[in-house]
């Protein structure tokens, strides 16, 4: 198997034109390496002067400056202006990254519905777009002609604020290829082999991920007090989980681990679009579970679900107690093979974890040889893979910032 960290957009040039054009590769290396040191540093405590961020980075003072006035030239960092005035000697400018210049465009892909949104350097949402409606049984063209327009919709309100876009990452309920543009297989819309790359307009770097993927990315880089090593698990119609290995997710061999919700609980159990029977989906998933209820889908499924449960309807809540169950069964062989030192349950099953977490636990603390695996909530709910989209482009400006001073 294999891991890497993060879906970074495919910013790098094989060969950089930029200030440190000239430099033999060793020293143009070092170059870009110590310009990510500085953007990182600045990021994670910013704000800093110059000479804070020399002494975390171990670089000296002149050496940093340098980086950091061509970050300030590219509209990487700004400068906040003096920093502790009275204090004595020459006070030095603090620094902080910009909230102008490159942002990232995240974009989801639902069964039924379209969101995307715009994630500034510092991490904030400046712009979203949703829209609602069924995108299943829809031919992909239309779909993304929608999805292209909110793009171009959010990138436009960010260029209002002197926002400009680094790159596109897309995450869809499926399977993707290597290629980070074709979905494989999306069971749940119904497409097969469609190479978005095609469909999106072509002047943005493009990253297209599975969903479950970016909602585990979401959460190592914006949960609170998410271990380095977990198993997240997501829904809305499907099913996903995605492993993250010290900070790493874990993709395997052809990118398409994690497919928890073609797990089978009852292996006689009902067909599954997979192919399958009996697949956690088919017991787990929000379709299954409001048929198992009694009620019929609507627009908002889990909305409802928390509605009727909340008002005690016994139904519902039995229905998420045997979906928690479904749940703890499929986790219990994750957890027996892969030792996880949590599980995270994010996207829309964080809105039902009051009623599906108790037999969740109950069954996988019975199943499970260790100790009982503990498993927590995601704040970040159901935006999960839409802010893990985006945040994964702002990941790459932050990795390599010499890439993007160069296209600003
Ligand atoms: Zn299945």
């Amino acid at each position: 198997m294999r891991s890497e960290g993060g879906m970074t957009a495919p910013l790098h040039d094989a060969h950089p034109a930029g200030p440190g054009r000239g430099l033999p590769d060793t020293q143009q290396g070092m170059r870009r390496r110590n310009l990510a040191r500085v953007m990182h540093t600045v990021s994670a405590e910013g704000p800093l002067s110059r000479a804070a961020v020399a002494s975390r980075i171990g670089l000296t003072r002149a050496a940093v400056s340098t980086l950091v006035d061509e970050l300030i030239r590219s509209g990487l960092l700004e400068e906040l202006g003096p920093e502790r005035p009275g204090r004595v000697g020459r006070p030095g400018s603090a620094l902080a990254v910009s909230g102008r210049g490159p942002a990232g465009i995240g974009a989801e892909v639902g069964v039924d519905h379209l969101a995307v949104c715009a994630v500034d350097l510092r991490g904030q949402v400046r712009s979203r777009a949703v829209r609602y409606g069924a995108n299943r049984g829809r031919s992909p063209e239309p779909v993304i002609a929608e999805l292209a327009s909110l793009v171009s919709q959010v990138v436009a309100e960010g260029e209002g604020e002197g926002l400009w876009p680094a790159g596109l990452a897309v995450a869809v309920p499926g399977l993707v290829a290597r290629d980070v543009r074709t979905v494989v297989r999306a069971p749940n819309l119904d497409w097969h082999d469609t190479d978005l790359g095609a469909l999106l307009p072509q002047d943005l770097p493009l990253t297209v991920g599975n969903e479950a993927n970016f909602g585990a990315l979401a959460e190592l880089w914006l949960g609170d007090g998410t271990p380095h090593d977990f198993l997240h698990v997501s829904a809305e119609i499907g099913i996903g989980a995605a492993l993250v290995v010290d900070g790493q997710l874990l993709r395997g061999t052809r990118g398409f681990a994690g497919e928890l919700g073609h797990v089978p609980v009852h292996p006689d159990g009902p067909r599954c679009p997979c192919g399958g029977r009996g697949c956690l989906e088919q017991y787990a998933g929000e379709e299954a579970v409001l048929r198992a209820a009694g009620l019929e889908p609507g627009e908002d499924r889990v909305g409802l679900l928390a509605q009727h449960a909340a008002d005690g309807d016994e139904a519902v809540r039995g229905a998420l107690r045997e979906a928690g169950q479904a749940l703890g069964i499929a986790l219990t062989g994750a957890v027996n093979l892969l030792d996880p030192e949590a599980v995270v349950l994010g996207g829309a099953l964080a809105g039902l974890a009051p009623w599906l977490l108790p037999s969740l636990r109950d069954e996988l603390a019975r199943r499970t040889a260790g100790p009982a695996c503990p498993v927590s909530v995601s704040g970040l709910g159901s935006q999960g893979p839409l802010l893990g989209a985006a945040h994964s482009v702002v990941r790459a400006v932050l990795d390599d910032p010499a890439v993007v001073g160069e296209r600003a």
